[in-house]
C-alpha cells in the first residue's frame, strides 16, 4: 500500500517535472568573433543556469582565407581540451580539424574564413551546472591563443 502510493508519488513529480522542463524551454544566443590576428575576442562565455538551448555565432573578422587562418569554436570539458584539439589537427580540413563522432566534442562549429559568419545550436543537457569547460579553435596551432572558459549555471 505505502509502496504503490510512493510509486504514484514518484510519477507524478516526473511528470510535472517533464512537463515544466518543456514548458521552461530558453534559447540563450552568444556571439563571439575571431580575427586574424588568430584572437577569439572573448576569453569567458557564460550561459545562465535556465538555458536549455545555446544558438552560438562565431564571426571571422580578419580578410584570411580559412586554408591560413581557419577559425571554429569547439566545446569540451577542460580536461579533454588539449587532447581533442590534438586529436582535430590529425582530422584534417576535410572534418574541419574536429575529430569525428567524438564523443568529447560537446558543440563545434564548422571552420570558416575571413568575413564568413557560421552558427550552431547545442542542447545544454550535456552540460554539467558549475562544470569545468573550455572552447577552442582546433586549426592547428590556434589552440594554445584561441581558448577561453565556458560556464553553465
Ligand atoms: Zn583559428
Amino acid at each position: 500500500m505505502i509502496k504503490s502510493k510512493l510509486l504514484s508519488i514518484m510519477l507524478l513529480a516526473g511528470a510535472l517535472g517533464a512537463f515544466s522542463s518543456v514548458a521552461s524551454a530558453k534559447t540563450c544566443s552568444v556571439e563571439i568573433s575571431g580575427d586574424d590576428q588568430m584572437r577569439f575576442d572573448k576569453k569567458e562565455i557564460a550561459i545562465a543556469a535556465d538555458c536549455t538551448e545555446v544558438e552560438l555565432t562565431l564571426k571571422h573578422t580578419g580578410k584570411l582565407p580559412v586554408q591560413a587562418m581557419g577559425h571554429n569554436w569547439v566545446l569540451t570539458k577542460t580536461a579533454d581540451f588539449q587532447a581533442v584539439a590534438t586529436a582535430g589537427a590529425s582530422a584534417g580540413a576535410a572534418n574541419h580539424y574536429v575529430p569525428k563522432d567524438d564523443p568529447r566534442v560537446i558543440a563545434a562549429t564548422e571552420l570558416i574564413g575571413g568575413g564568413e559568419t557560421t552558427t550552431i545550436k547545442f542542447s545544454t543537457s550535456k552540460l554539467e551546472k558549475g562544470g569545468d569547460y573550455t572552447f577552442f579553435c582546433s586549426f592547428p596551432g590556434h589552440w594554445s591563443l584561441m581558448n577561453g572558459k565556458f560556464k553553465f549555471g
